[in-house]
């Protein structure tokens, strides 16, 4: 039987337990950024493939312009991509741009720009040492060798890397597919004329945000009035194939909490999270799909998003760390929390890390304030006032 009431700790360990590691797949390079690799990948070709020139300029035996500034005659010409390449006779040249393949009897490259740069014969102008500016076959990886571990997040870098060993797609976690619904009778979609009493939708267009953040794949639902037919009818509609469902709104104590109504005795369990904003949250499986249902506030919903359900799907995707950096600052002003709750304060933190500025109150309904900050403030149980100058825990956001 779950419990009612969580502390910020148990609710997200719940949270985390109920979105198992996502399915492994195949997917191209372009898809792969930010998601995590699921398996050692493994050189199929050595980098460079073969020895090549690092420069334009002259493949050169280093015998024959030790007497430099020495005049020779340049025998062969060979571009990048070139393949039949010629030996170099003795007390010849050739020409050759970075990256062309080294032709045999070569062990050197003279650089242009010390040459007349000639095309018929070549003055060269100074000597150079065996080896110079020649790139060997296998310097970078070796066939065989492993070059990306499973557990690594794919960034630029790595996905360079697997595109240069040859591999085409890569195995991960595939993007868990979340749909985002907001309820609420009061709300209008941005861009829209605003009728009285109506106020612009903002939860799903911050949630959706958030999931493609991390590299989830997230679908916003056209919220509903608050119908509970209507809300089950949504749901039902487009829960086949989705990994999460998370809703804001109808959560809390009052009448027409739609999102309670028509999810209790369905599978969703409706709790309390000692934690300030945010406290109402549900969480359960309705027809097998995973659901979360976030209170309505734009700060509760936020908040609940960045406390329980980023650090669940990026474990889901495979992420060894899924907590967001923390740190400590001296608050630039007195703050007081329910002593019964964890309270999170928007906050701005200096670049040294030294003091952070509490940002507007502790009201669920302050998003500028969330927009204008870089940290969250975390005020623990127990504590009921914070002095000006007293060290605080700050969650990094940025
Ligand atoms: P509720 O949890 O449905 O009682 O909503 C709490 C407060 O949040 C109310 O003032 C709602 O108007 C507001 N709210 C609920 N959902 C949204 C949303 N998707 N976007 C912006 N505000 C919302
Ligand atoms: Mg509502």
């Amino acid at each position: 039987m779950p419990k009612r009431s969580y502390t910020a700790e148990e609710y997200r360990d719940e949270v985390a337990a109920l979105l198992p590691p996502l399915p492994v797949t195949p997917l191209p390079l372009a898809d792969c950024l930010g998601l995590v690799l699921a398996e050692d990948v493994v050189a199929g070709v050595s980098l460079p493939p073969f020895d090549n020139s690092a420069m334009d300029g002259y493949a050169v035996r280093a015998a024959d312009v030790a007497a430099a500034p020495v005049t020779l005659p340049v025998a062969d010409d060979i571009p990048a991509g070139r393949v039949d390449v010629r030996p170099l006779e003795p007390g010849t040249v050739h020409r050759i741009m970075t990256g062309a393949p080294l032709p045999p009897g070569a062990d050197s490259i003279v650089q242009v720009e010390l040459t007349d740069a000639g095309t018929t014969n070549v003055l060269v102008n100074e000597a150079v040492v065996a080896g110079k500016h020649i790139r060997r076959a296998g310097e970078d990886v070796v066939v065989g060798d492993t070059v990306l571990r499973a557990g690594t997040v794919l960034g630029p870098p790595q996905l360079g890397l697997a595109a240069a060993v040859g591999l085409g797609t890569l195995p991960v976690r595939r993007p868990p597919r979340v749909l985002v619904l907001s309820t609420g009778s009061e709300l209008v979609a941005a861009g829209e004329p605003l009728p009285p009493g109506h106020i612009y939708e903002s939860n799903s267009v911050l949630i959706a945000a958030a999931v493609r953040e991390i590299g989830g794949h997230a679908t916003v639902l056209r919220f509903v009035p608050d119908d509970v037919d209507k809300f089950r009818a949504v749901i039902a509609e487009h829960a086949p194939g989705a990994d999460l469902l998370i809703t804001s709104g109808g959560v809390s104590a009052g009448a027409y909490e739609v999102v309670k109504d028509a999810l209790t005795g369905q599978g969703v369990e409706f709790v309390r999270v000692s934690i300030q904003p945010g406290g109402p949250q549900g969480f359960g499986s309705v027809d097998g799909l995973p659901v979360l249902t976030l209170p309505g506030n734009p700060v509760s919903a936020a908040l609940s998003f960045e406390l329980f359900i980023r650090p669940a799907l990026l474990g889901a995707l495979g992420h060894g760390v899924v907590s967001r950096p923390r740190a400590k600052a001296r608050t630039t002003a007195a703050m007081s929390s329910p002593e019964g709750r964890t309270q999170y304060r928007r906050g701005r933190h200096d670049d040294g890390m030294v003091a952070v500025v509490p940002v507007g109150g502790p009201g669920s309904h302050l998003l500028s304030s969330f927009a204008a900050s870089n940290c969250l403030i975390e005020i623990p149980l127990g504590v009921a006032e914070v002095a000006e100058g007293a060290e605080v825990d700050l969650i990094l956001l940025d």
